[in-house]
Order: C-alpha cells, then structure tokens, then sequence
C-alpha cells in the first residue's frame, strides 16, 4: 500500500478515466444501474488502483477505484430496483 503523503487526490489528475463523464451521479449510486455504470467506467482508469487507496486513506464516501465505499469502509451496493 502506498504511504498516505504519496498519494495524490484523484479528482485532480487529469488522466482519470471519469474526467469528462456526462454523469458524475454516477460515482454516489443510488441504484445498481449506476453503480454498475460506475465500476465499468473505473476498470478503464489508468490510476484504478491508488483511487480506491485514497479512498480508504481519506474515508470517502461513493465509488472510488472501482469499489463503493462508506466513510472509507468498502461496503456493497444497495440491491434497490435499478
Ligand atoms: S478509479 Fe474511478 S473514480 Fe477513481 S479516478 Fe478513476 S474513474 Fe474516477
């Protein structure tokens, strides 16, 4: 795991692969549509990996590297209709 003062905050770097999304809603889910949508758009970013780390560090709420998380815990998407 990367040191906590290596990482740098993802919504800064402007190779994210959620950048330009036309639905950042997407990345606080409310349905597993979107929290589906989410993770395809995370499996193609190049920093996938020190996101979800940041996440866990700064106890972020949403999805973060492909994972979703509460207060910086991993949690599991709501099974709500989509
Ligand atoms: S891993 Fe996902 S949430 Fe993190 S910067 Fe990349 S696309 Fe955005």
């Amino acid at each position: 795991m990367t040191p906590i003062q290596e990482l740098r905050d993802p919504r800064h770097d402007r190779h994210r692969a959620c950048r330009d999304h036309p639905d950042p809603e997407i990345f606080d889910p409310i349905s597993p549509s979107q929290f589906a949508e989410a993770i395809t758009v995370c499996a193609s970013c190049p920093i996938v990996d020190s996101c979800g780390e940041w996440a866990l560090c700064h106890r972020e709420w949403g999805v973060w590297g492909g994972l979703l998380f509460e207060d910086g815990q991993l949690t599991e998407p709501k099974r709500s209709a989509a």
